[in-house]
């Protein structure tokens, strides 16, 4: 049997050129998939064609192969795509670009000195839309969009190991609506829902990339602040407090007022765990409640 016709019709991109990046080999999965006739590209560099290809570490990928002999992977997680191509059914996918997992590998000639390289390109897209679908179901509550608290206690155990080792200051902000119950129950449980996701946006709005806030049951929320000592973390704590207060939203034509409370810990040496953490936040917390609600205290 003919391993060529193999290979012009098996369910990958095989792609060949030598050390000048000329095309010599560019099989049917590649012409189906890039709209590029065998006859355009064969001979041509593949730089004419993909200009953009040289930006993803591609050309250290293939010096490798060419003095090394070794295989350069450049798998979905890392690189995406190594070729720009529009994803089998585009409509059903987010992805600009058919998601890729691609190996670089050498060929040799008689004298074994290796004279081409061999990209096979895999289409990962379907896989790769339904992992990131997984992921957000597992890390996201789905009324807010928040992080859940599953993601909370996976980033806080990361945060404090970070503390612990590097004695890095790290403060965690727990916050509960206050009174909600109520607003439940004179407004309905869709306006609840309401509160919940404006105070969500408004929090995520006001936060660093580095922090993470998280929604970490019913109306409670917390928000992981690295590198931030005690004062800071008050200091924030209180600025949400307020645009919390201030968020004006309307049932019927009643202006319902919303405000929560706050508790504030932060990472000592005697933090050994995350749950004792969490503990002094919800202790605050409590204090808050008990002082009368609508305030920020630390533990
Ligand atoms: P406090 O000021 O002491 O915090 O009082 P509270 O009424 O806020 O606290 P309580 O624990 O008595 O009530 C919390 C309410 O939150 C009860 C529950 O029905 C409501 N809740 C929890 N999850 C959701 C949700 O997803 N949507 C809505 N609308 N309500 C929720
Ligand atoms: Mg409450
Ligand atoms: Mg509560």
């Amino acid at each position: 049997m003919d391993s060529a016709q193999i290979i012009e019709t098996i369910d990958t991109g095989i792609v060949i050129f030598d050390s000048d990046f000329k095309v010599t080999y560019w099989n049917g999965w590649m012409v189906a998939h890039s709209q590029i006739d065998k006859e355009e590209i064969i001979g041509r560099s593949l730089f004419d064609f993909y200009p953009n290809i040289k930006k993803q570490r591609f050309l250290r990928s293939c010096k490798s192969v060419l003095a090394f002999g070794n295989l350069a992977f450049h798998p979905q997680d890392t690189y995406a795509y190594l070729f720009e191509m529009k994803p089998i059914e585009w409509f059903r996918f987010q992805f600009e670009f058919m998601q890729q997992s691609c190996t670089i590998g050498p060929i040799r000639n008689a004298d074994n000195k290796i004279t081409h390289l061999v990209v096979s390109v895999r289409d990962v897209t379907e896989e790769t839309a339904y992992k990131q679908e997984l992921i957000k179901l597992a890390q996201r509550d789905p009324l807010t969009g928040s992080y859940n608290r599953r993601y909370l206690k996976g980033f806080l155990e990361e945060e404090l190991y970070r503390c612990v080792r590097y004695h890095r200051p790290m403060s965690l902000i727990m916050l509960d609506i206050d009174y909600f119950k109520q607003i439940n129950d004179q407004y309905g449980h869709p306006f609840g829902d309401k509160v919940l996701k404006i105070i969500a946006s408004t929090i995520q709005a006001s936060i660093r990339k580095s922090e993470r806030f998280a929604r970490y049951g019913g109306e409670e929320f917390c928000i992981v602040m690295p590198e931030t000592a005690i004062e800071g973390a008050l200091v924030f704590s209180e600025k949400i407090r307020v645009l919390i207060e201030e968020i004006t939203l309307y049932s019927d034509k009643t202006l319902v007022k919303i405000t929560a409370s706050f508790g504030v810990a932060a990472f000592t040496e005697k933090v050994k765990d995350i749950e004792t953490l969490i503990k002094k936040a919800d202790d605050a917390l409590y204090k808050a409640k008990r002082g009368g609600r609508n305030q920020t205290m630390a533990c």
